[in-house]
């Protein structure tokens, strides 16, 4: 079997077995990231001796008889918002383009130890602001289903990545999407896990009300694996939740039942893709021949989460990214005084969505209109919590189903000049996001698009949202989909 098409848990079997070394598989997956790379654009840093380093190390354990931990010789990627020694932490930006980071985040030191191997830093939107994965200083990362569009983002060269085959598992950070809906543009399993399940500390902070890292995998299992190993409390991070982290693996196979699905009521008003509605039609046909009871729920904030989310994400990002003043970190511009400084030092250094959202966001809390913006904002949070609350309290839904994202991928270029029409994108996702509750976007299904030899399948993806600490519960919903369908097992030709 071709190791780059096998599960984390079947690279780490053919390594502990010696049927291959964990050197000759990061070998084969660092060969991918560069072959890649002129087509994709989803690397940053590919990290040959951090990578070929690990796997030696992990040789050297297999040759001693020693028991192999849960990701051993496993490739990952890892986005570049996320703290590693090797290699550079520029987070998409121009700002932190030379930055190399002098310790490595919580996430990367329990990959490490579970034995992963880390492969490279991906691509991204700058900061992780953005929907396409176009809003990167060092270009944008395309889709390994069609080259000739988008990703999704912010985590877009993680999702690439993985999705064309160079690593099973990788790291990405959904502040209101940035994980689920690149997932669902490529085809994969991605996790939004419960607000303070994964630890932040090594994360380069966007908006940290609703930052999480989680995982991308190429199915449930994987996505539970590598979910089990960066999970857990840790003391370095104060919003990190100080509870026992479970083996999300343990239970996989045991389904939920009875199973309630709540689907809202406004699950097809913010879609006007025809592949999108079928996908979701479909999957509740398919959870109903499962024996799942499906009730209706009401999400009427969803008309009013995005507005939500750009206040607070933007209000957080404008004072989290003040940091950036070209005395401490990164770039640092010309400038007689210190306001010149800080001036071409920002101008420069940070690209144009990132200006827009710290204007937007310094705007939003500024004297006089807080009230009106930010506070506003923070009641409409409020609202949107209370809302999922009463789908899994009154209505007893064990996950809530619908899109992952109004449409499938769209092509480069489309909406980088329409702001507005990008944040729509994110339509579906960012109420969990606000909710700070677990979701997982899965493939739901295939769309077909373009004509002639333009003629594209793209995958369709959906996600399940549960209450807070049900990651486990939603992997089983998602896992008992994988049982009875084939979409995950569909990969881009590339
Ligand atoms: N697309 C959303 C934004 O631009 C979400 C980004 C993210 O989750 N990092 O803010």
């Amino acid at each position: 079997m071709d190791p780059l098409s096998a599960s984390a848990t079947q690279i780490r079997q053919m390594i502990a077995s010696g049927e291959r070394s964990a050197e000759e598989i990061a070998r084969l997956s660092l060969d991918r990231a560069r072959a890649l790379q002129p087509v994709l654009n989803a690397f940053v840093d590919i990290l040959d001796d951090e990578a070929l380093e690990q796997a030696r190390r992990i040789d050297a354990r297999v040759h001693g008889g020693e028991t192999l931990a849960r990701l051993a010789g496993v490739p990952v990627l890892v986005k570049d918002n996320i703290c590693v020694e090797a290699g550079r932490t520029t987070c998409g930006s121009r700002f932190l383009e030379s930055y190399r980071s002098p310790f490595a985040a919580s996430v990367v030191e329990r990959l490490r130890s579970a034995g992963a191997v880390i492969i490279a830093k991906t691509n991204m939107d700058e900061f992780g602001m953005g929907s396409s994965g176009e809003h990167s200083a060092f270009g944008p990362t395309c889709n390994p289903w069609d080259t000739g569009r988008v990703p999704g983002g912010s985590s877009s060269g993680t999702a690439a990545g993985v999705a064309a085959g160079v690593a099973p598992i990788g790291l990405g950070t959904d502040t209101g999407g940035s994980i689920r809906q690149p997932a669902s543009l490529c085809g994969l399993v991605g996790v939004r896990p419960t607000y303070g399940r994964v630890s932040r500390w090594g994360l380069v902070a966007f908006a940290s009300s609703l930052d999480q890292i989680g995982p991308f995998a190429r199915t449930s299992e994987d996505a539970a694996l590598a979910l089990s190993v960066i999970s857990g409390h840790d003391p370095r991070d104060s919003t990190s939740a100080q509870i026992e982290t479970p083996n999300f693996m343990t239970d996989l196979e045991r389904g939920v039942e009875p199973l309630v699905i709540g689907v809202p009521r406004q699950a097809h008003s913010h879609s006007n893709h025809s592949s999108v509605a079928l996908a979701l039609d479909t999957a509740v046909e398919v959870f109903e021949g499962l024996g799942a009871r499906i009730v209706e729920v009401d999400l009427a904030s969803t008309d009013h989460a995005i507005a939500a989310y750009y206040l607070v994400a933007t209000a957080e990002a404008s004072s989290n990214l003040a940091r950036f003043d070209g005395v401490r970190f990164g770039r640092r511009g010309e400038g007689a005084t210190l306001d010149e400084l800080y001036e071409r030092s920002r101008g420069e250094g940070f690209g144009e969505e990132v200006q827009r959202r710290i204007m937007l966001g310094t705007h939003a809390l500024s004297a006089g209109y807080a009230d009106q913006y930010y506070a506003t904002a923070l009641k409409a949070r409020r609202v949107v919590k209370e809302e999922y609350e009463r789908a899994f309290v009154d209505r007893g839904a064990h996950a809530i189903l619908m899109p992952t994202a109004p449409e499938p991928a769209f092509e480069l270029g489309t909406k980088t000049d329409d702001p507005l029409s990008m944040y729509l994108e994110d339509v579906y996702t960012v109420g969990p996001a606000l909710a700070g509750l677990p979701a997982v976007s899965f493939q739901g299904g295939f769309a077909s698009v373009g004509e002639g030899d333009r003629e594209r399948a793209l995958p369709v993806g959906l996600q399940v949202i549960g209450p807070a600490l049900g990651e486990g519960q939603l992997l089983r919903v998602v896992r008992m989909f994988e049982r009875v369908t084939e979409h995950h097992a569909r990969r881009p030709e590339i």
